[in-house]
């Protein structure tokens, strides 16, 4: 308080300071400007010089006052003068004029209210006024920065620049606008749970203190893009009712040193003064990256880090702040920023699964209208690995497509185009293939149907397009799980790979030749084969040992090989064999099948896309060469 009040006093001195000068200066350059355009000052001689020769028109004195204002000429050609007369001359002067009929006037000058109301008119109503403004000003700076006191100084010299500019852009959304609660995310129950403490203790931080348990200060939410983490912070605070501040990572990472660590104290100042609050850094691997001695380490980013790390320490958990922050890179992230006492709660934000996929898309259901009787669980069946951003996705292509159709509601049809929209993009009319060219693509994939079709326990074949989409691929076959299973055994990733290497096997059959249209079977293929070697410990050669590191868990991209050179080599050996095994697999089983492979290639063709069941049914159909089916796994 002490320290405020001097502060004010101050800065108020340094107003009237300011206001006098800046008074000053103007009238100066407004009065100069006009004197010397109106009125002149000449010499007493002059002026007596001026009345011999007849020139002065009028004169005017005061009472008591050596100065004379006198005039010459009429109207426009007038001109204003004035002189100082020289002492005790006053008779002289006056003899003066009344010989040259000079028209004089004297006054008594008055010295009591008149001369204060003037002062008070040309000196106070400008101060004024510089106050007025100077008071303005020193708020819209504390606003600025964040109630920081006068943003000017002495001394310190200079008008406090830095608060005004190291503002942080945390966005203040009260959670009660957010309109988000735990209703609005599906499918994500541990998560919800594991925050559900956080938001008892936002709603009364007392009960906590009471008893003398300190509640997380921060929580960090870890998963894949468009699981619904930046969804679920949103909703904490919904829940709680509490003020919610997002920013993210990147915003803190700016091109100026010291700008980043002035936005997170003030961040933290902010969120001080509104809590019992929420603070939520998103992508938070923008400014937490590991700290090394790396040359190329940015500096930056390290004083960001820092101001965090020293501001989670220091804030007084008491008032109820916690820090939320999201990431899908947690592997990268310093460790001090895991350690007790900061992000040390950690809290997975995975993939949903197939009741968790169904109940997301019910929910983005209920936004959009559709037709009564509409099956959602095919949808989320034929779409494992899907995030939740993804299934909100599918739900509004099909929305956009009921209207694109003038449709008022959305059918079955429309979600299930959707799915292949998201999956493989847009049919593409403009792609037209040679009659050659649909021939190959209609083998192609009726190979993968077939060799899928003819294996134990893979998910059956649901449709087979050789409509063109504009992902590149020019058709593709859907098979659909009946329900989700969680582990692969070594033979179902065997069986995986024979099915892609099902296209490129019908085309060599048929054909005798091969295309470029099996590269993302094939890359897919080895992909596969490689994870088994280096990750799942599923060769012979090598057997459970991890040659290989995910280089990042939730955002894909490959793994890294932890092994010699030599290892090296001999995991590209065994992925070779891998995908030649499916590759021969695949070839077998469509020799022995070679009369179905035709009969199901060429309806293909005429109709463009079958479903499952027209397939099922060509193919089992017994007329000498149906395969003998796998008996479906006992329940
Ligand atoms: P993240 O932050 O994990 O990348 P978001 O929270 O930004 O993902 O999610 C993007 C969008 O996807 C959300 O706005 C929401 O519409 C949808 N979404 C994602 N996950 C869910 C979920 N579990 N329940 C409902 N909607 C979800
Ligand atoms: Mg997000
Ligand atoms: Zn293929």
């Amino acid at each position: 308080m002490d320290m405020n009040d001097n502060k004010r006093r101050r800065s108020m001195l340094l107003y009237i300071l300011i206001a006098i000068v800046a008074y000053l200066v103007i009238s100066q350059a407004l009065g100069s400007g006009l004197t010397a355009q109106r009125v002149q000052e000449v010499g007493y001689s002059q002026f007596v010089d001026m009345v011999e020769k007849n020139e002065v028109t009028a004169a005017q004195t005061t009472v008591g006052s050596s100065e004379i204002t006198f005039t010459t000429g009429e109207g426009d050609s007038q001109q204003v003068y004035t002189t100082v007369q020289w002492p005790g001359a006053e008779e002289q002067t006056s003899q003066l004029l009344e010989e040259h009929d000079v028209d004089t006037t004297a006054s008594i000058q008055d010295t009591s209210g008149d001369l204060w109301l003037m002062m008070l008119i040309s000196y106070g109503l400008p101060i004024l006024l510089f106050l007025g403004i100077g008071w303005w000003l020193n708020r819209r700076m504390k606003k600025a920065m964040g109630d920081d006191g006068p943003s000017m100084n002495f001394g310190g010299g200079g008008f406090g620049m830095g608060g005004g500019l190291g503002k942080s852009n945390a966005k203040e959304i009260k959670g009660e606008d957010t309109g988000v609660t735990f209703k609005d995310v599906a499918g994500q129950d541990e998560a919800k749970e594991s925050l559900e403490e956080i938001v008892s203790f936002l709603k009364n931080p007392e009960k906590y203190n009471e008893i003398g348990a300190r509640c997380p200060r921060g929580a960090l939410l870890v998963g894949p893009p468009g699981t619904g983490k930046t969804l679920l912070a949103k909703a904490v605070a919904g829940e709680a009712g509490v003020t919610f501040f997002q920013i993210a990572g990147s915003a803190f990472v700016e091109m100026f040193v010291g700008r980043g660590a002035a936005k997170v104290r003030d961040l933290f100042k902010q969120a001080n003064e509104k809590a019992p609050c929420i603070i939520f850094i998103d992508e938070i691997d923008a400014v937490g990256k590991r700290r090394d001695a790396n040359l190329s380490s940015n500096d930056e980013r390290e004083q960001t880090l820092n101001q965090l790390l020293s501001e989670m320490d220091g804030f007084d958990n008491h008032k109820g702040i916690v820090v939320l922050a999201a990431t899908n890179r947690p592997e990268t992230l310093d460790q001090a920023l895991l350690r007790p006492g900061r992000f040390d709660r950690r809290i997975p934000v995975e993939l949903p699964d197939l009741t968790g996929r169904e109940a997301i898309l019910k929910i983005h259901a209920n936004d959009v209208k559709m037709e009564p009787g509409i099956d959602l669980g095919i949808v989320a069946r034929s779409t494992p690995g899907a995030s939740g951003a993804d299934l909100a996705n599918i739900i509004n292509e099909a929305a956009l497509r009921a209207v694109r159709f003038g449709r008022r509601r959305v059918t079955q049809e429309d979600l299930l185009e959707s799915v292949d929209v998201v999956i493989a993009g847009e049919k593409k009319k403009s792609t037209v293939l040679s009659q050659h060219e649909k021939e190959v693509v209609a083998y192609h994939e009726t190979g993968h149907a077939i060799v899928a079709a003819t294996q134990k326990g893979s998910a059956p074949v649901s449709k087979i397009t050789i409509v063109p989409r504009t992902s590149g691929a020019l058709g593709f076959t859907m098979q659909v799980e009946e329900d989700e299973h969680f582990l692969t055994t070594r033979q179902e990733a065997k069986d995986k790979i024979a099915v892609l290497c099902g296209g490129r096997a019908a085309e060599e059959l048929i054909f005798g030749e091969m295309t470029t249209g099996a590269s993302n079977d094939i890359e897919k293929a080895t992909q596969l084969a490689r994870s088994m070697v280096t990750q799942y410990g599923m060769s012979d050669r090598f057997g459970m040992v991890q040659l290989g590191q995910p280089a990042s868990r939730y955002l894909g991209g490959g793994a890294q090989l932890t092994c010699s050179e030599g290892t090296a080599q001999e995991i590209d050996a065994e992925v070779q064999a891998l995908v030649e095994e499916g590759h021969q697999a695949a070839l077998k089983t469509l020799r022995e099948n070679r009369f179905k492979l035709h009969e199901i290639a060429h309806y293909l063709q005429k109709k463009e896309t079958i479903t499952g069941e027209e397939f099922m049914n060509i193919l089992t159909r017994d007329d000498g060469f149906a395969p003998k089916m796998p008996t479906p796994p006992a329940e």
